[in-house]
């Protein structure tokens, strides 16, 4: 058998994704990957249906049609408070997925130092091994995911390319105030590197905390490459539509890498999705409300069941603290891991172990999302109050 390439070595298969698998198998109900349960806004639902009719249906411009990347420039350029300019300043990809793994691509060359935060979404880790990158890793110390800046400091004088900050940050749901992202942009200056942004929760945003869009601090945008989608805001992460923002001699690089990657985002999608980027300020302000109940609902049962959890500024993520079972004798040489699969066996709610987000050995938490809708959220509370009685039936089967 012919060798495999070392880098394939390197990582497995995501984790998020398998604990959607595992959770299929035994029919639980789904809290790990990051999706929601309800239909995208009617309106995109029609024109979708009229675009299957009426076309595209062959290939877009590679780097995105030229009615959606306009739409997308008027859209994100409003949010952002600074023109976008469509024809140079934007490639469309095929999901953020894609959007980071183009963007780490542009800029590192193999052996090239780039910052991620831990806890960290676990794409970086693979984008990092794919392009060639090495990771430095700067703690987020909870409870409230602070850092210390004198750390990224460091990492640039070490020769960091980039750092890579998602913004609102998955897992853990913080967001990074103005004066945090002033500290981080005016070192990437300094040292004349890149600062990448996942902001794919960007309208997931719960007061009082608000959103700051690095590359439109005073004189960022030069240095910022923004990694973004639609999946999350209009509810349709299997259109696989997402995108980059950044100066134009960046995106014009990064245009050739995804022209290669993937020649292009679907076509018919991009037509469609066209209905959501012209909705009204209304569309996010709902969005908005919708999900800071949620969040409320959601953290509220948890702590009717008891289980420690923090409180997610944005995203729609939650980490619990699974610590108290797992220091049980019966448990003691599980792994987060483990927890998760005997879970989703035995309580019906699938959820991603922590340790896949995190650099520091940790394996105490356990990752939850609540884009669900009300009935389906209560029937998770209610088997997850059931899981300390799970607990104490696996430790009589234990002895
Ligand atoms: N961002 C989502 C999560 O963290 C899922 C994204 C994906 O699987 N592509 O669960």
């Amino acid at each position: 058998m012919p060798q495999l390439s070392s880098r394939v070595q390197l990582f497995t298969d995501s984790v998020i994704r398998r604990m959607t698998r595992i959770c299929n198998q035994y029919d639980a109900i789904n809290l790990s990957q990051g999706f929601p349960d309800f239909p995208p806004p009617v309106a995109l639902r029609e024109r979708l249906a009229q675009v299957a009719a009426d076309g595209p249906h062959q290939y877009a411009v590679t780097f995105g049609a030229p009615n959606f990347r306009a739409a997308l420039a008027k859209k994100q350029g409003h949010f952002m408070g600074r023109e976008i300019d469509p024809e140079t300043e934007i490639v469309v990809t095929c999901g953020g997925t894609e959007a980071m793994m183009c963007a780490m691509m542009t800029i590192c060359n193999p052996g090239d130092k780039v910052m991620v935060f831990s806890p960290f979404y676990e794409n970086y880790g693979a984008d990092a091994i794919l392009s060639g990158a090495e990771p430095i890793y700067i703690p987020l110390v909870p409870p409230d995911f602070g850092f210390d800046v004198q750390l990224v400091g460091q990492g640039f004088r070490a020769g960091a390319k980039a750092i890579i900050v998602c913004n609102p940050s998955n897992p853990c749901g913080k967001v990074f105030t103005r004066q945090e992202l002033m500290d981080i942009c005016q070192l990437a200056v300094k040292y004349d590197a890149f600062v990448v942004t996942d902001e794919v929760y960007e309208h997931m945003v719960y007061a009082p905390a608000e959103h700051v869009y690095a590359a439109a601090l005073p004189g960022m945008f030069d240095h910022v490459l923004t990694c973004n989608s639609l999946s999350k805001t209009y509810s349709i992460t299997g259109w696989r539509l997402g995108y980059i923002v950044g100066p134009a001699n960046v995106i014009e690089a990064a245009r050739k890498v995804h022209d290669f990657l993937t020649v292009g985002a679907a076509a018919p999608l991009q037509e469609a999705a066209v209905t959501g980027l012209t909705m009204g300020d209304e569309y996010y302000k709902d969005l908005r409300e919708m999900y800071t109940a949620k969040r409320d609902f959601f953290c509220d049962g948890l702590d009717r069941i008891g289980l420690k959890h923090n409180v997610p500024a944005g995203t729609y993520f939650v980490l619990v603290d699974i610590g108290e079972f797992l220091e049980r004798p019966c448990f003691k040489d599980w792994t987060d891991l483990d927890f998760c699969v005997w879970m989703i066996k035995n309580v019906g709610v699938a959820a991603v172990p922590g340790s896949s987000f995190f650099r520091e050995p940790v394996n105490h938490l356990i990752r939850l999302h609540f884009a669900r809708g009300e009935e389906v959220l209560k029937e998770a509370l209610d088997r997850l109050s059931r899981l300390p009685e799970a607990v104490a039936a696996q430790e009589r089967a234990c002895k």
